[in-house]
């Protein structure tokens, strides 16, 4: 029997192959090198100034659109793009968004709904990081409920018009394409709409607390005219925007557990070199429970999302066992960094140490995908076959 490791207490390496372990490898090392020594100043500055040349070096990696196929994307195994977010989120949630904003919902967006000619213009240079993509569904006054968005799409001669606002968008003012949803006469549809295109702009959402090293932004459609190929023709509905939000939130089960496990490592390593009352701080039984505590939830984590990733790969994965697994795996990682936060005491609260800005990261990514609410009702409804939505 291999001796007990500390930094992987169940064993669940043994749930992955060579392949996947390289994976994992190669997105940590670059996380260590291209983002933990900057962070925090980026975080601090409430921008992220080379995000351009990250997400040149992210699709060098392989990184975006990494479970896609064909077009440029990797074409990775589900397990394999749940590692790289771990990965990615144990450095800063503001980098994993950036790639499952870019990968999960403009990319998966235009790879599942996209005619051929939208996936040879926009996916391969997606996927290489040249553009960055965003998507634009919640609006100022429908978030939770986008099936009553307002942001509207005109048919004008073959033409497409659209006019609408749409509200805390991931990557918004740098990307070159939005992938946007707009109501027409026929229900939800997604457009394709460049960047460039007149009557478009993407100002930037300033102020925020949480996500500060990651783009947010407004987009303002006022009278945007697009020809009749913007159109995503192989969806109509919510269905549209859901079954992206779902590839994304799969993401998400895996990333925040890389935001906990960041944290935790740097609880143990504060509780075995902090002294207090003439011993280290890990020595205290109430310090070993909370770390015991946070052990557990962090492992069983990571479990559940190897489960759900497992399931993805083998097409059986169900949008309410995502749901499952965003409601427990983003619940738990901040309380893990909650925690991690007293056991560092006052530093816990500094930039000096990743807790305090992975726990405020979190505050977003409860929110975003998702609220832990509708995740309640999601699983809610599965559970009594009765709607409690509305
Ligand atoms: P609301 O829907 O107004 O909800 C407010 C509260 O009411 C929540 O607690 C909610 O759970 C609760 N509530 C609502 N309805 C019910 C109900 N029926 N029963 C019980 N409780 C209810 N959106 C995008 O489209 N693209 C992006 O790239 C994107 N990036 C984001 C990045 C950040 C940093 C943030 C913070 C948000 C982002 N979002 C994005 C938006 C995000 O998806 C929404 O904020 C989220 O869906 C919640 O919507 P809301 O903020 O309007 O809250």
């Amino acid at each position: 029997i291999p001796p007990f490791d500390p930094t992987d207490p169940l064993g669940l390496d043994d749930l992955l192959d060579p392949e996947d372990l390289g994976i994992r490898d190669t997105v940590r090392a670059w996380a260590a090198d291209r983002v933990l020594p900057y962070v925090a100043d980026w975080y601090e500055k409430g921008e992220l100034p080379e995000i351009r040349e990250l997400a040149r070096e992210l699709g060098g990696l392989g990184a975006l659109g990494m479970s896609l196929s064909g077009y440029g994307c990797a074409g990775a195994s589900a397990v394999q793009y749940g590692l790289a977010c771990l990965e990615l989120e144990a450095a800063d949630s503001g980098i994993r968004s950036l790639v499952s904003v870019q990968g999960s919902l403009a990319m998966y967006a235009i790879h599942r709904f996209g005619s051929e000619a939208q996936k040879q213009e926009w996916l391969p240079r997606m996927a290489s990081g040249e553009v960055i993509g965003c998507f634009g569904l919640t609006e100022p006054d429908h978030g939770s409920d986008p099936a009553a968005m307002r942001t509207y799409a005109k048919r004008d001669g073959t033409d497409w018009v659209l006019n609408g606002r749409k509200m805390w968008i991931t990557n918004g003012s740098v990307a070159g394409v939005a992938v946007v949803w707009a109501q027409t006469e026929d229900g939800i549809r997604g457009f394709v709409v460049p960047a460039g295109s007149a009557g478009f702009s993407a100002p930037e959402i300033k102020h925020k607390w949480s996500l500060r090293a990651s783009v947010t932004s407004e987009l303002v459609l006022d009278d945007v005219r697009l020809p009749a190929d913007a159109v995503l023709p192989e969806v109509t509905g919510l269905r549209g925007p859901l079954s992206c939000l779902s590839h994304a939130r799969y993401g998400i089960v895996w990333g925040a557990m890389g935001a906990a496990r960041s944290s935790f490592e740097a609880a143990v390593d504060y509780a075995k070199s902090r002294e207090q009352f003439g011993r280290p701080i890990g020595g205290f039984q109430l310090t070993q429970a909370k770390l015991a505590d946070m052990a557990v939830e962090l492992h069983k984590g990571i479990l559940l999302a190897h489960h759900l990733g497992r399931r993805m790969d083998a097409g059986r994965l169900r949008p309410e066992q995502v749901s499952f697994g965003k409601l427990n795996n983003v619940r738990e990682a901040i309380e893990i960094c909650r925690t991690a936060r007293t056991i560092l005491g006052a530093n816990g609260i500094s930039l000096e140490y990743p807790v305090m800005r992975h726990a405020t990261n979190l505050e977003s990514v409860l929110t975003y995908e998702g609220t832990v609410e509708m995740h309640q009702l999601v699983l809610g409804k599965a559970l009594t076959g009765l709607d409690a939505f509305r």
